[in-house]
């Protein structure tokens, strides 16, 4: 049953043109034959059958569906009822015209939750058989008469055996046969549903209807039951009844014959000739000819008005070949393969122009790829790229530039050592392999680490050290060395050939490479014994670390980092006097200044604010050197005062940097300081490639954009007929969803994978194009799966767009 309780609609609310279109209108129907609204043109019947049927909204009011106030609910639960309850029959059919008569049918009962195919196929073809049209099941419906149309739109409306029928003005668009066989049909299926029937035609209303409402500027005026004896006085336009014909002439000779009826006294000269088997008739061209075959029947009798005897021998069986168990249930009619399938369809059918734009998709996937790849490219850092030093360092500041805070961080339990200053220095590499390239060398920048740390799995080729002078290379510095072609002039281009090869410097003897490791990171690995020695000796690396040096005569002492070497024995200097120092802060000078100053004295050079002690002369070898040779902890006190920070390292440089900022030490993990310091080297470049992969996806999803729209708008009426029937808003986005995924992939999988080859094959030249982009099937994947998102969002604003409004706003858009 459906009531109406103080119903209100108005169009264009609030504006000057506002339409108060329903006026309060209540009324109640009954559960079965056809109630008519009647009334003239624009009295707002359209708008009551809609807000009946739930394809647009009241202001005010009422309105309940067996007894559910739909009024109420939201517009997906009123899709249910209306899928479940009600059948629709259009004034224009509204049929999926490229479609077949039967899926046209059958996407109705599919909606319902019937997915039998038998069930459906005999369903469909007795709907059909009944009203007369299981002929033309195959053909598409855009390609039948008005007649036949309407047909499929009354089986559409009943294959799913709703309570409800609603028919706004069905025989509008069809000829008076038509119209009388329609009604026929529905007047059929009126006997045990509801039939809601909006007519002008009062004559019709009057023949067909059991309770009719008349309606005049949005309410109804008049309500009654229409019992009275039924006479419909309804001339058929192609029926001639030549017995009511008023004016009738016979002209006969011999045996020709020819019979003339007229509507009214003409004056008019006719010649017939007959010749052969035609027939021509001259009017002198005031008269239109009309033959047989303009489907016009003359009877040759008198017209009679029809009475119910007309539409009472047809049988309409409404649960035929149904499942007994049938209850009509909302089923989404899109899975994701009938999705892509349909998708696939369309796409398939797009004109030229538009496929020819989806060459467009195929550019912008490839550019998509190149600039994820890139963006990606700069982000993935790899330690062997950004590593200035070992990873396991911390770089720990000493503001003070003396031992005890060394001596502090050395002592606590995750420390393994620790380094003064930076680990960076540069150290040399000679090529004297021949006579032409005896001076020829060139300088690693290495980070120093002890060889008691290296790892023997981290050895990947000679052997792990066992002399003080034994060094090991991590191979990340070859590496580089050997891209550069730095090797090329004494022919060194394999990693192996560095085993054995030495490394100066100044001052110190030469060292020895014994063994080459991978630890990610530009290592050298030294003997503990050795360290002080180099990192005074070797050029300082760390221009942006160091702190300014002590004074100038502090300087002239790092020279004497021979004093490690005074094995008097063998040494070019001899004890003269006095003794060589033993410990820090004594010092030995030349005996070319014995006569300006004593043993025992101190001397003016400072050293780490502490002046030297002189313990002894010496002679040398060299004459005229002037070299003040001091001992290794002297040399450490030096070199320590100059620095800003030492490095500490340790195995688990987190823990320990927990520790530090416990202690209030400031304190920086290498590790992130050199990721970071790289990072920021390449900001420039990572910024230009997400730019670039802003622009490329911003027209990408521009032109997606404006192809589903039009694609949509071109859809619109069908959108519009499948909202009308009940198929739900998240069905219509599936719908598109099938669309936007098969033209995406169909356009930028081609397109990645084009991109793919060319990256591959390019990266293959440098090594610097090969870390600016990444090419794997990952980076694919997540190119793809950007791709997909941006257009899914791109091509379903304009579906959402549109699915905010009322499926009777939709129709009445298609229909401009
Ligand atoms: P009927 O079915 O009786 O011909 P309608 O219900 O279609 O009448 O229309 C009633 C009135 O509302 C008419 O004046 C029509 O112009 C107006 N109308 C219908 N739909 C809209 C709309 N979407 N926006 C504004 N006015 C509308």
């Amino acid at each position: 049953m459906i009531k109406l309780d103080r119903v209100n609609k108005y169009f264009n609310k609030g504006k000057a043109n506002q339409i108060h279109v329903i006026d309060n209108t209540s009324m109640t129907l009954p559960d079965k034959g056809i109630v008519c609204l009647l009334g003239p043109s624009g009295c707002g019947k359209t708008t009551l059958l809609n807000c009946i049927g739930g394809l647009d909204k009241v202001n005010s009011g009422k309105i309940w569906i067996d007894n559910q106030l739909i009024t109420r609910f939201s517009s997906n639960k009123i899709d249910t009822i209306r899928n479940a309850r009600i059948g629709y029959i259009f004034q224009n059919f509204n049929l999926l015209d490229d479609r077949t008569v039967f899926e046209n049918v059958a996407i109705a009962l599919r909606m319902v939750g019937i997915r039998d195919r038998t069930v459906i196929n005999n369903r469909v073809r007795y709907c059909l058989e009944k009203v007369g049209i299981d002929q033309y099941r195959n053909k598409l419906a855009g390609s039948l008469s008005g007649g036949q149309r309407q047909r499929v739109a009354i089986a559409r409306a009943i294959v799913k055996n709703p309570r409800i029928i609603i028919a706004d003005e069905p025989t509008g668009n069809l000829d008076s046969g038509n119209t009388l066989e329609i009604m026929n049909i529905i007047k059929t299926i009126s006997r045990e549903r509801l039939v809601i029937l909006v007519t002008h035609e009062r004559n019709i209303a009057e023949f067909y209807s059991d309770h009719v409402a008349e309606m005049k500027d949005g309410r109804i005026v008049k309500a009654y039951n229409n019992d009275s004896s039924r006479y419909l006085d309804y001339q058929l336009e192609n029926k001639i009844y030549l017995q009511d014909m008023p004016v009738r002439s016979e002209f006969a000779k011999d045996d020709l014959k020819v019979s003339v009826y007229s509507d009214e006294e003409r004056q008019a000269e006719i010649k017939v000739v007959l010749r052969g088997n035609n027939l021509y008739i001259d009017t002198g061209g005031r008269l239109n000819v009309v033959d047989e075959t303009a489907n016009i029947e003359m009877i040759d009798g008198h017209y009679t008005a029809m009475d119910e005897s007309y539409f009472e021998d047809k049988d309409f069986n409404y649960t035929a070949y149904l499942p007994a168990k049938y209850k009509a249930k909302y089923t989404s009619i899109y899975k994701l393969s009938n999705m892509l399938s349909s998708g696939w369809k369309t796409v398939k059918n797009f004109k030229k122009v538009r496929k020819f734009l989806m060459v467009g998709f195929v550019f912008a996937a490839m550019f998509a790829f190149l600039a994820v790849s890139n963006v990606l490219g700069i982000l993935d850092v790899k330690p062997v790229d950004y590593r200035t030093t070992n990873g396991k360092y911390l770089t720990i500041a000493n503001p003070e530039k003396t031992d005890a805070l060394l001596e502090v961080v050395e002592g606590l339990d995750s420390v393994t050592y620790v380094m003064p200053g930076e680990t960076k220095i540069s150290i040399s590499l000679p090529m004297d392999d021949y006579l032409q390239t005896s001076y020829a060398s060139e300088d690693l920048t290495v980070s120093l680490a002890l060889s008691e740390v290296l790892k023997q799995d981290e050895l990947v080729a000679g052997k792990m050290p066992d002399d003080p002078h034994d060094v090991v290379i991590d191979k990340s510095i070859i590496d580089e060395f050997l891209r550069e072609g730095l090797g090329n002039a004494v022919g060194l281009d394999t990693p192996e050939e560095f085993i054995g090869r030495r490394l100066s410097v100044p001052n110190l003897e030469d060292y020895r490479i014994c063994g080459i490791c991978e630890t990610e990171s530009p290592s050298l690995f030294i003997d503990a014994s050795q360290m002080i020695y180099i990192l005074s000796n070797a050029n300082d690396v760390n221009d942006e670390f160091a702190f300014d040096g002590g004074d100038g005569e502090a300087e002239d002492i790092i020279k004497s980092g021979k004093v490690k070497d005074i094995d008097l024995a063998t040494s070019e200097i001899k004890v003269k006097s006095g003794k060589a120092p033993e410990s820090i802060y004594e010092v030995m000078i030349s005996a070319d200044h014995e006569e300006e100053i004593e043993i025992g004295k101190t001397l003016s050079v400072k050293v780490a604010g502490h002046k030297l002690k002189l313990v002894g002369f010496y002679t040398s070898d060299n004459a005229g050197e002037d070299t003040y040779y001091v001992h290794a902890d002297t040399i450490r006190a030096d070199y320590i005062g100059k620095q800003k920070n030492f490095s500490a390292y340790a195995e688990n440089p987190q823990q320990l940097k927990a520790i530090l900022d416990s202690e209030n030490l400031p304190s920086k993990i290498n590790d992130e300081r050199d990721r970071r310091a790289y990072i920021h080297q390449r900001k420039d470049q990572l910024t230009s490639a997400i730019v670039v992969a802003a622009i490329i996806m911003l027209i990408s999803l521009i032109e997606m954009f404006l192809m589903l729209r039009s694609s949509f708008l071109s859809r619109i009426k069908e959108v519009g007929t499948l909202r009308a029937i009940g198929l739900k808003k998240k069905d219509i986005y599936r719908m598109f969803t099938g669309e936007i995924l098969v033209i995406t992939f169909i356009t930028a999988i081609p397109g990645i994978l084009i991109m793919y080859f060319v990256l591959t094959q390019i990266t293959k030249i440098t090594y610097y194009l090969q870390g600016l982009y990444i090419v794997n099937p990952f980076v694919a994947l997540a190119t793809l799966g950007v791709i997909v998102a941006f257009n899914l969002l791109a091509g379903l604003i304009p579906v959402y767009m549109t699915m905010r409004k009322t499926p009777a706003q939709i129709l009445a858009r298609t229909d401009i």
